[in-house]
């Protein structure tokens, strides 16, 4: 078998003017993704996803990605994800066992559209073999726990939003620690307290920073959070800064979670020497697909940090989530969207099976879903920032 074309589609889903609201990362109006398809000629299709902007990672696959892919076997998914990686020393890289990155591909929107691509390279591969990418991988389980991700209410009313998630049936739920009232201490430690009555004591609440405060503010935060039994702060700091992330880890009891803007094992080897933090979020379709979070979670996992994957985007990438938390052993918890996400929910002909807390692993093969016939007309791309400010 051999891959015969690499095409990427940008898609968007505008968020209507009565669903949009004001966080510390603007106002959004819109959701983009760029959907990528690697065709076979034995006839089977693979699909993957990409973070990043949707134009240029359509013109990286088709101008760079596309030619280094095609002609190649799927089975070798570590020698298409190397090509792609190393460029044009990936003859030298493989034969020396020496990674040689080319200048461009290490971070950024390259890697995203590398990520894109490796995804769906595996979702072809199992499909070929007949079995569940999980499977493919090496499966450890068929269910994980999920936990809620939302939390924007402003003051008390954090009580009701995060309620409504545990009445959902989910055992843990996250925060935003910015609301849509803004930020200063105080409101946080209000609509933390109200969190954490609308969940009782027995739902693990967890709080994100978007990595938006200094290392003052977050290490001032984080001890006052501590009496609400947080199970992970995350981001509480720029993600330029692993060294101000661990003086924060030092100075509270709450573990620190962090990783969704990383790239590659070699993003996570700093935050793991650093022990900046306790629970890392790759992206699957950022931090270098199936492939590279295989090996992060490995990395991760021999310095006792356990792995939540990262999941805010398109159907395509919380599925491939879904295979990622069933193959890795020191996956606990997967990221579960609550925002208004139609490219999550209506993208797919198959739902995704989540009940009473747990998402559940698709059991067909390869990566288990399938494109709506209307989804590319629906979702077509609208040019222009995905934030207002
Ligand atoms: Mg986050």
């Amino acid at each position: 078998m051999q891959i015969a074309k690499v095409t990427a589609i940008p898609m968007s889903a505008p968020v209507p003017n009565e669903r949009r609201h004001r966080t510390d990362l603007g106002t959004k109006v819109k959701s983009d993704a760029t959907l990528i398809r690697v065709e076979t000629d034995s006839g089977l299709t693979g699909i993957g996803a990409a973070l990043g902007s949707p134009p240029i990672v359509a013109a990286i696959v088709e101008h760079e990605l596309s030619a280094e892919v095609v002609g190649e076997d799927p089975m070798f998914s570590e020698r298409i994800y190397e090509k792609m990686y190393n460029g044009s020393r990936s003859t030298p890289a493989l034969q020396r066992g020496v990674a040689q990155a080319d200048e461009s591909r290490r971070r950024g929107v390259i890697m995203e559209a590398i990520a894109g691509v490796d995804i769906a390279v595996w979702d072809v591969k199992s499909q070929a073999l007949g079995i569940p990418l999980y499977q493919a991988l090496g499966a450890v389980r068929r269910a994980v726990r999920g936990y809620a991700s939302g939390g924007w209410a402003p003051g008390d009313a954090a009580e009701a939003e995060l309620a409504g998630y545990a009445a959902k049936g989910f055992t843990a739920a996250k925060m935003r620690v910015v609301g849509r009232d803004g930020f200063s201490i105080a409101k946080c430690v209000r609509r933390v307290e109200a969190a954490r009555r609308g969940l009782g004591r027995d739902v693990e609440l967890m709080v994100d920073a978007h990595g938006s405060l200094e290392v003052a503010t977050a290490i001032k935060l984080a001890r006052e959070l501590e009496p609400f039994d947080i199970a992970w702060f995350e981001e509480p700091v720029s993600p330029d800064d692993h060294a101000g992330q661990a003086e924060v880890r030092r100075s509270t009891t709450i573990p620190i979670a962090s990783g969704e803007r990383e790239f590659t094992r070699f993003d996570f080897q700093d935050l793991l020497e650093r022990r900046a933090l306790d629970i890392a979020q790759p992206d699957v379709a950022r931090a270098g697909g199936m492939t590279e979070i295989r090996r992060i979670a490995a990395l991760t996992s021999a310095h006792g940090v356990r792995l939540a994957p990262h999941a805010w985007g398109s159907a395509v990438l919380f599925a491939a989530s879904i295979h990622v938390a069933m193959a890795a052993p020191n996956c606990h918890i997967l990221e579960v969207s609550q925002g208004y996400m139609p490219m999550m929910w209506e993208l797919f002909n198959e739902p995704f099976d989540i009940r009473d807390g747990l998402v559940h692993a698709p059991e067909r093969p390869g990566l288990g879903f399938t494109v709506r016939a209307d989804a590319l007309d629906k979702f077509r791309y609208v040019a222009g920032p995905e934030f207002e400010f």
